[in-house]
């Protein structure tokens, strides 16, 4: 009986019960668990040699026949095998020595031939090989041959050599695994090759076969045991089409159902709007102009609107969308500002009550713990739960008996932070309101087609002409009493400013104690200012109270933990001390330098680090100091920390992903989007049996469970 992929470890021959335990622990219970595993690397291993040509310091594979074995003591006692590989009984030799591996002992014995792997030295004179990667040779053949080979100074491939005999850890190319705690590197590799063994011939590839030309079976013998590193290029390239293909799919589904789904005009005529425009003290940019026109254009048609927001830090998203949220009202909706905390939507709350005083709407902020309303007269029946308003909430919003009544818009302040699925209950409930996405900070390119690749997208690709330049300084903590000085000086032409304690991931606690110290720390050194001190342990009711100080110029300077990296928006500060900066991430710095250069001011971003040139965390500074432009920080983010990291895996809504290359692949991103555009241009209700595996992947629960 020959052997599946979802066939379950336990069961197969050769996996001890404790080595099954170890492996379920590890997340590994099936035979396709194990062999879906990517190696991390691969170590060439194929460069072999005869003893008498060794080098010292040289890393070779080396078939030897083992003349002598036995118990050796210098300092330590260690097990020793004297090998030689030319058929003279008195020929050159090269000594096998392992120390703390008492189970060699009982794998070898004289007259067996072994294939090696180590790192030659030379002690004393002879040549050493210490703690060496080993396989016993099965193949009688085996000595004959390996002494002709080394007869003829062959420094061919040893597998090619010897095509009788199976070599797995030595004289080929070797994957390398992450680690799985508590089994051996070399014993899963063992495990891996076992089990690839017994497959069949034709293994059929889980899920949709991207490339049927490539057959699944024989990229997975190229993923693991490569005879060439052109194979597991070859192979590695299939994989991640084939997972970036899965996602493509999903995005390319939600975009074809999306676009079959009938929506309501949801603009009628734009007075609330032109109100809003003639009230405000400057004119929107011609990038804002140009997407509160793009996304009325949506509004207007009667399908729904799935679009997305993407504008730089400062770029004046917020006011684009309450521009939308004004179109959606009037016509006589609700709409809705969902953002990711409760500061975020108390700002926008505060922001939108003072920018909406003099007009007639009905505004309400509804979070976890806070709801408040402006603009509703008591007593009024129209005033009901259900008359047109704009609302502001956290995710609270989202749960059922909160759910809006009449939206017709939703607006989601994603900040990353919110999933598809999550999104999804939105998009696909009763009244399929329009749904405007905002992205908090740009992201790269190819993570748009990702992440949103199901959604229409606005830029914002301008900042308002009014800001100050904002300066950016890499600046050696030596020079503390410089930057005090001129701290005072902006003090004193009466801005403000942000102090930025310490990263610090792992406890809010530990974050709180870090900032408090600091505060005590500023305290010292300005006696009379005010300073005010905002971490993510403050209640709601107080970081608001914090925060208003702050807007009101009451205390002058802020002590923060990245809790002020969110959106918070003060005009008048015009510093932003950031400690330790290489700690932090590049957008995350990007996101911190945004809170300055708000006003009219000229403004100063200075980022303390003792890291120099060539440390690592010192070249996102230099980029931070290069640039502005939050596109090209985004690309450049993505470029130094790799796909995984960008935006957090558990908050990016990505999911787990094997195959990073693609994250940042362009042409298999495209390659995916076509292939997946021109299955459901021809087969759209994927009735066809080929695609019976995309029907499995678009069922409403895997959905949740692969993207969320
Ligand atoms: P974002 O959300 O994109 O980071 P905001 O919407 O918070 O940016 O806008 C930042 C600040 O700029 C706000 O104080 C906002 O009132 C102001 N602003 C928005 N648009 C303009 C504009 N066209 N000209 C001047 N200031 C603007
Ligand atoms: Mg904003």
């Amino acid at each position: 009986m020959s052997l599946a992929l979802t066939d379950a470890l336990n069961g197969q021959p050769d996996i001890s019960a404790r080595e099954l335990q170890v492996l379920s622990a590890a997340g590994y219970d099936t035979v396709g668990d194990v062999l879906l595993r990517v190696p991390r690397r691969y170590e060439d291993r194929r460069v072999t040699k005869p003893i008498s040509a060794l080098l010292d310091g040289e890393t070779v594979s080396l078939l030897v026949h083992v003349y002598g074995a036995g118990w050796r003591f210098s300092y330590k006692r260690y097990y020793e095998v004297s090998a030689g590989d030319d058929g003279e009984p008195y020929g050159a030799r090269l000594l096998l020595r392992w120390f703390n591996m008492p189970y060699v002992a009982k794998l070898l014995a004289t007259g067996m031939n072994l294939s090696v792997y180590g790192k030659v030295k030379v002690y004393g004179g002879k040549l050493t090989m210490t703690n060496p990667d080993f396989e016993v040779m099965e193949d009688e053949d085996a000595g004959q041959r390996l002494v002709e080979l080394a007869m003829g100074g062959s420094v061919s491939p040893l597998a090619d050599e010897l095509p009788g005999q199976q070599l797995v850890h030595t004289g080929r190319i070797v994957p390398i695994y992450r680690g799985i705690s508590g089994m051996a590197a070399r014993r899963f590799r063992g495990l891996v090759w076992g089990l690839l063994q017994r497959l069949p011939e034709y293994v059929a590839q889980p899920g949709y076969d991207v490339a049927p030309a490539y057959p699944f079976r024989e990229a997975l013998t190229d993923l693991h045991f490569p005879s060439e590193p052109e194979n597991y290029r070859k192979a590695r390239l299939r994989f991640a089409l084939a997972e970036c293909f899965t996602r493509q799919f999903c995005v390319a589904w939600r975009r074809h159902r999306a676009q079959g789904r009938a929506g309501r005009v949801n603009v009628t005529t734009d007075g609330y709007l032109q109100e809003l425009l003639a009230s405000l003290p400057f004119r929107l940019t011609a990038a804002q102009a140009r997407c509160v026109q793009e996304i009325r254009e949506d509004m207007e048609a009667p399908r729904q609107m799935n679009r997305l927001l993407q504008g730089d830090v400062g770029s004046g998203k917020t006011l684009v969308a309450l521009c939308a949220m004004l179109l959606a009202v009037e016509s006589g909706g609700t709409a809705a500002m969902i953002a990711p905390t409760q500061i975020l939507a108390e700002q926008h709350f505060n922001n939108f009550r003072r920018l909406l005083s003099n007009m007639d709407v009905r505004l309400s902020l509804r979070t976890a713990d806070r709801a408040e309303d402006m603009g509703y007269v008591p007593d009024n029946p129209e005033d009901a739960d259900n008359t047109p308003r704009l609302l502001v909430g956290t995710h609270a919003l989202l749960y059922k008996k909160n759910r809006p009544r009449n939206l017709v818009l939703a607006v989601i302040d994603e900040q990353h932070k919110f999933g598809v699925a999550q999104r999804e209950q939105f998009v696909s409930s009763g009244e399929h309101p329009d749904v405007l996405v905002m992205t908090a900070t740009p992201i790269p390119r190819t993570l748009t087609l990702t992440l949103y690749g199901d959604l229409d997208v606005s830029v914002i690709d301008e900042l308002p002409a009014n800001r100050g330049e904002i300066v950016t300084a890499l600046r050696n903590p030596n020079h503390m009493k410089r930057i005090i000085a001129f701290m005072e000086g902006e003090l004193k032409a009466g801005r403000q400013i942000y102090i930025v304690a310490p990263l610090i991931e792992e406890s809010e606690t530990r974050a709180q104690a870090a900032a408090t110290s600091e505060l005590e720390k500023w305290q010292t050194i300005f006696p009379t200012e005010p300073i005010g001190l905002l971490h993510g342990r403050l209640s709601p009711e107080e970081k608001d109270a914090v925060m208003s100080a702050f807007r009101a110029n009451e205390t002058h300077i802020l002590v923060a933990t990245t809790v002020v990296e969110v959106g918070v928006d003060v005009p008048n500060a015009t510093v932003m001390l950031i400690n330790d900066a290489d700690t932090f991430g590049l957008s995350q710095l990007h996101q911190l330098r945004g809170r300055i250069g708000r006003g009219q001011y000229k403004s100063y971003c200075i980022l303390l680090s003792t890291a120099k040139n060539g440390e690592p965390g010192r070249e996102k500074l230099d980029v931070l100091c290069r640039t502005i432009n939050g596109f090209e920080i985004a690309e450049e983010d993505f470029r130094l920390r790799g796909p995984g990291d960008v935006l957090g895996t558990a908050q990016s809504g990505l999911g787990a992903v094997q195959f990073t290359e693609w994250l940042s692949d362009m042409r298999l991103i495209h390659r995916a989007s076509r292939d997946a555009a021109a299955i459901l241009l021809h087969d759209p209700e994927l009735r066809l049996p080929q695609h019976e595996p995309l029907r499995a992947l678009v069922a409403p629960e895997a959905e949740q469970g692969v993207i969320a």
